[in-house]
């Protein structure tokens, strides 16, 4: 088991923590505070600030001064790069104490949150700072008789509304580019998981990044998300989330008519054709389930696998599912953690349970943990009718619905039974076969022989329920914080 560093206890200790607006460290308006707690053990872990609309119209009036004065929309994008390569810089000296406090808040194993977490937040900021730098912001357009460009500028203040499940993580993908396009950001972090987005704060200021150029508000949603929705002082507002949540963001963005970038969950599904190596497919699809509890939007959680190894495949991942060992964040024997609280841990239960009295067979019948303290849920596989509750809605625990089928275009339809269109895989040793497959799945992402691949420059996006407005980590990410502008002289 790791020992928690002295710089987590102290900064746990330090409560309320407080928001951090135009530079500095503030508490709440109306002083108001809530708890955030351990999913390993159920403790409280600290305390934090809780926002409301006063706090949040504070923030958006600091990060509006630092757009108009601090210089950073102005600078070159080279010395905004050098700024954002030093707080990656910070990112990576401190991943430790970051990638603990992650553990602890989210109870994912410590090993994939320094492993993964943490270096998608540094390489983030390295990504989109040199894309910057390599950004034309006048491209010449050629017209007769004009003499015309195009020339990009930063928006200005744009808001960012973040889920519990990687906070680090989806704190890079949204504010990167932002940032790097000369933006000034808010994030309202989810109540569930706000620590690691408050200590991200402290390496800003260390690395220098001007005041008000990052602020952070912490609260819960519909105090302080709502307010920052709907704020008119807002240029841009990007949401990752729930499908109920992300239709109220994008009301109020509507209503302000500003741009609203929506990542929404997902019910992936993974094809499994019958010419795969079963025991090696069966692995990746169980790591796919039981990555991060299961509370993972894109992940592999309908598998449609071939009806001549259907039997084979149930007991190959039957095996490696049982294997996975549950335990604390800490624990370097941990497989999986914890789901994050205990609401979620009675969503997952509860969809055990509705897609059982639905006639969904337990293949694996998972369930709530109780030999451990905390929100622990064993892995679960059922099995049955694609109408089933459990093969439609999103479940967000370590939850597959298993379906059969015996033609590609069954299997095409089967996934498009789901109105989410996130991200599907296709599993085959037929690669074009799998290409093609690939491309008929209407989705933001189709992987083939994986599942969950991500990468800077790789554009990864939903459609359908789950989200418009561009998507993340690609070069057009970028583009899409620069606002088009069209400057134009008529000559004889
Ligand atoms: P959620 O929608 O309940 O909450 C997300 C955020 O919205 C939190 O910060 C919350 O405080 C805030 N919020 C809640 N009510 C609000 C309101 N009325 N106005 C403004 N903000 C409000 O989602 P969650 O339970 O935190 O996260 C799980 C969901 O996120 C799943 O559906 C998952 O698939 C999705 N997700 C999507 C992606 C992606 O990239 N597409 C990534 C991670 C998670």
């Amino acid at each position: 088991m790791a020992e928690v560093l002295p710089q987590v206890k102290k900064f746990l200790a330090d409560g309320p923590l407080p928001f951090y607006i135009g530079g500095e460290f503030i508490p709440a308006v109306a002083g108001g505070a809530f708890e955030t707690r351990d999913p390993g053990s159920g403790e409280v872990l600290a305390r934090v600030a809780a926002g409301e609309a006063a706090d949040i119209d504070a923030a958006v009036g600091a990060a509006q001064q630092a757009f108009d004065q601090s210089g950073w929309a102005n600078l070159p994008a080279n010395d905004r790069a050098v700024i954002l390569h030093r707080l990656a810089d910070k990112v990576d000296e401190q991943a430790e104490v970051l990638a603990q406090i992650e553990s602890l808040d989210v109870g994912k194993p410590l090993g994939q949150a320094k492993g993964f977490d943490v270096p998608s937040l540094s390489q983030a900021l390295r990504y989109f700072a040199d894309l910057a730098v390599q950004t034309r912001l006048r491209e010449p357009i050629a017209l007769r008789g004009l003499e015309a460009y195009t020339y990009r500028s930063p928006y200005g203040v744009c808001g960012f509304i973040v889920p519990w499940n990687f906070p680090l993580l989806l704190l890079g993908w949204n504010i990167a580019p932002a940032l790097a396009a000369g933006n000034t950001v808010l994030v309202k972090p989810a109540e569930d998981t706000p620590l690691s987005t408050l200590y991200f704060c402290r390496l800003a200021e260390m690395a220098g990044v001007p005041a008000g150029v990052i602020n952070v508000v912490t609260g819960f949603g519909a105090t302080a998300g709502a307010a920052l929705a709907s704020h008119p002082g807002l240029a841009r507002v990007a949401f990752t989330g729930s499908p109920e949540v992300g239709r109220a963001v994008a009301v109020a963005a509507a209503k302000n008519l500003i741009p609203c970038k929506l990542e929404l969950g997902g019910k992936g599904a993974a094809i499994v054709f019958d010419d795969v190596d079963i025991a090696q497919t069966a692995e990746k699809l169980a790591q796919a389930v039981t990555l991060n509890c299961g509370q993972v939007c894109c992940t592999a959680t309908r598998w449609i696998i071939h009806q001549r190894i259907y039997p084979q495949f149930v007991d190959a991942v039957k095996a490696k599912l049982q294997a996975v060992r549950l335990g604390y964040g800490l624990d370097s024997a941990t497989d999986m953690g914890p789901v994050v609280s205990e609401k979620q841990r009675r969503r997952v239960l509860g969809y055990l349970e509705k897609g059982q009295a639905q006639g969904a067979t337990a293949v694996l019948q998972g369930g709530a943990e109780a030999s451990l303290p905390g929100y622990f849920v064993k892995p679960a596989l059922l099995a049955g009718s694609p109408d089933n509750i459990c093969a439609r809605e999103e479940i967000f625990g370590p939850v597959a619905f298993l379906m059969k089928f015996s033609t590609p275009e069954q299997a095409i339809e089967l996934v498009h039974r789901s109105r989410y269109g996130l991200a599907n895989s296709v599993w085959s040793a037929d690669v074009p076969r799998a290409r093609k497959m690939a491309e008929a799945l209407v989705a933001g992402n189709s992987w083939i022989n994986a599942h969950n691949v991500f990468a800077y420059g790789l554009p990864y996006g939903g459609a359908n329920l789950s989200g418009f407005g561009g998507g993340v980590n690609s070069p057009e990410t970028l583009r899409d914080y620069l606002r088009p502008q069209s400057i134009v002289r008529p000559y004889d």
